[in-house]
């Protein structure tokens, strides 16, 4: 049976980790893919389980090696998917989630258009400041930023994105069985559930 890849996109702040955290759990079967990136860890964070943490040189020479399906530069920092990683886990029979900002999406749709897109929006942008506020993570300057990438992202998801699937996560009961039915109609462990092998 073909191996399912979900790409998840989402605003920050639009409350995709606390969704994932709710609904994933019901899903072991599916791996993370673990990207690259430029960026520094956050507290908690660790190298080769949240993202492998690179320098801007190590990463440009993996640009150069081909060692990456897609990249891109997300609030000045280099974020990409390594290529070992996904062949490795679909050879191995395993389906895979990513998370890759609205734009790697579109690259990523080049090398493997059957990936299911699933866009996790807020409901609206001042819930999205508040949110991003609450999460402490970042200064008022990197703040902005964030909010000001997050309104061209939505505009170019929504418009280009080719999303199958989006969900707009205002109240997180809802929004969690709006998933868990998503992945419930694609996981390849519910499919071996329906077929009794
Ligand atoms: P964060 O720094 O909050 O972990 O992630 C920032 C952004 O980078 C998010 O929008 C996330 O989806 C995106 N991102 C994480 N990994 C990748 C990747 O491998 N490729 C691309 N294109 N974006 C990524």
């Amino acid at each position: 049976m073909p191996k399912t890849l979900f790409v998840f996109s989402a605003a920050s702040g639009a409350g995709k980790t606390t969704l994932m955290n709710k609904v994933m759990p019901g899903f072991p079967n599916i791996v993370y893919s673990v990207s690259a990136t430029t960026r520094k860890p956050r507290t908690g964070e660790i190298d080769g389980k949240h993202y492998f943490f690179k320098t801007e040189k190590e990463f440009e020479e993996m640009i150069e090696k081909n060692e990456l399906i897609e990249w891109n530069k997300v609030h000045n920092n280099y974020y990409g998917t390594p290529k070992f990683f996904i062949e490795q886990k679909l050879a191995e029979g395993t389906d895979v989630a990513l998370d890759l900002d609205v734009f790697g999406k579109i690259n990523f749709d080049k090398v493997y258009p059957q990936a299911i897109g699933i866009l996790i929006l807020p409901p609206n942008i001042e819930e999205l400041e508040k949110r991003l506020r609450l999460r402490k993570t970042e200064t008022e300057e990197t703040l902005k930023l964030r909010i000001e990438n997050a309104k061209k992202e939505i505009d170019f998801a929504l418009s280009k994105g080719k999303y199958q699937h989006v969900i707009y996560n205002g109240d997180l009961e809802v929004a969690a069985a709006e998933l868990k039915g998503i992945m419930e109609k694609y996981s390849s462990l519910k499919s071996s559930i329906q077929s009794g092998s």
